[in-house]
């Protein structure tokens, strides 16, 4: 059995966006004024959280659905919702 790459994974996966996010940052200022290491942006994995001066830019297109931001937030400041059907992350078999 080979062993794959995280690089080559992710040529595995699509997305099928929807035109609403299904994830919410709920108080940018928490962000801004709690949190000194926006730590969204270093563990999620689809680097969906980005940091824009004042506000967290949510590239909820991108999300693997793997449920970090909903637990990993210290502030429980990511409202974390699925996607709507037919939507979201689609896996593909190698
Ligand atoms: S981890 Fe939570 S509090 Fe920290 S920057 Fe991300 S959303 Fe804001
Ligand atoms: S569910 Fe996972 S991939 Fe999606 S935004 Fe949260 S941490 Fe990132």
């Amino acid at each position: 059995m080979s062993t794959k790459t995280i690089e080559e994974k992710q040529y595995l996966i699509r997305f099928r966006a929807d035109t609403k996010s299904h994830l919410t940052v709920l108080d940018h200022d928490i962000c801004n004024t709690n949190c000194p290491d926006k730590l969204c942006t270093l563990f999620c994995p689809g680097e969906v959280y980005k940091w824009e001066g004042t506000r967290m830019q949510v590239g909820y297109e991108g999300c693997h659905e793997c449920g970090s931001c909903r637990i990993g937030c210290p502030y429980e400041n990511i409202k974390w919702e699925y996607p709507l059907g037919g939507h979201g992350i689609v896996f593909r078999l190698a």
